[in-house]
């Protein structure tokens, strides 16, 4: 488990603050997705998980370790693992597998493991055909699953992911969303900022931030349910949802809280059946 406590940091001295004694426990195996306005600190939280920038004030543990704890450093930095926003910005390696190879061999590991943590993870990625390739030869999304390749060398138990289908294609997107998923169902917890309301259908839990501190943290159902709270923040609902809340607005008696197309097109469905049985029995 991830346990944050009052957490509180500022780049720039006390009085802007980015972080407010933030509050947050990740448990192990949860899909979390994480969204709030541009510049409310979702980046300079999930730097905190693996100790990239440790708390100015209050605490964080990863599995009971805290991150201020130089001792610990290393054990946290491969159970968190951090796909960053620009994947540029990771890449280390002439080759795809070199690249890969990086956190491994800082782990000290024997050249042999170290192979074969590469090949797996190139495969759970379905990048293994790229090994050879120079990472800056990829495209957008191949870069972002070679990134997750990386950190999945570390055998990670979370891994935090900061806008990875940003600037997508839409088959980039649905390579990468597909990947999470799997990761997700291979036991490991995932914290995925997003701006795109569609990318968190598979999440479990929906964290909504606000000028540094969690505001609304539930099911994602629930949370889409508080439309005024996200327009505040001015953030979308997904278009399902928000053309439910349309047609309940306007009289129908339907149950808005839905995020997936096929789950809205059955409840449709089932208010028109119910209003043509009224209809004939009248
Ligand atoms: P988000 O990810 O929600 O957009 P960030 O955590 O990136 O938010 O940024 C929160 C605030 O901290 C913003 O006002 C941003 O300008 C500021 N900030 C982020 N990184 C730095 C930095 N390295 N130096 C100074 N200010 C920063």
């Amino acid at each position: 488990m991830i346990t944050i406590q009052n957490l509180s940091y500022s780049y720039n001295g006390p009085d802007t603050s980015v972080l407010k004694q933030l509050h947050l426990e990740i448990r192990e195996g949860e899909h979390v997705a994480l969204i709030g306005p541009n510049g409310c600190g979702k980046t300079t939280l999930i730097r905190h998980l693996n100790a990239l920038l440790t708390p100015q004030g209050g605490s964080v543990w990863v599995d009971g370790m805290e991150t201020t704890d130089q001792k610990h450093l290393k054990e946290i930095r491969r159970r968190v693992g951090l796909v960053f926003q620009n994947p540029d910005n990771q890449i280390v390696g002439m080759t795809v597998e070199e690249d890969v190879a990086f956190g491994p061999e800082n782990l000290g590991l024997p050249s042999a493991e170290i192979r074969q943590r590469v090949d797996e993870a190139l495969v759970e990625v379905g990048m293994e055909a790229f090994a050879q390739r120079a990472p800056h030869t990829l495209s957008g999304g191949e870069k972002r699953l070679v990134s997750i390749a990386g950190v999945l060398a570390m055998t990670p138990r979370y891994i935090a992911l900061d806008e990875p289908t940003a600037y997508l294609d839409p088959a980039g997107r649905q390579r990468v969303l597909k990947v999470i998923q799997k990761l997700h169902r291979r036991g490991i917890a995932i914290i995925h900022i997003t701006h795109d309301m569609n990318d968190l259908l598979d999440a479990n839990r929906l964290l909504v931030m606000d000028r540094g501190a969690i505001a609304l943290d539930g099911a994602p159902e629930a949370i889409f349910s508080r439309l005024d709270v996200m327009q505040d923040l001015g953030l979308q609902l997904p278009q399902v949802t928000l053309l439910l809340h349309r047609l309940r607005e306007s009289g129908w008696e339907i149950n808005t809280n839905i995020l997936t197309i096929e789950d809205a097109s059955t409840e449709i469905s089932s208010r028109m059946n119910a209003l043509k049985g009224a209809l004939d029995a009248s």
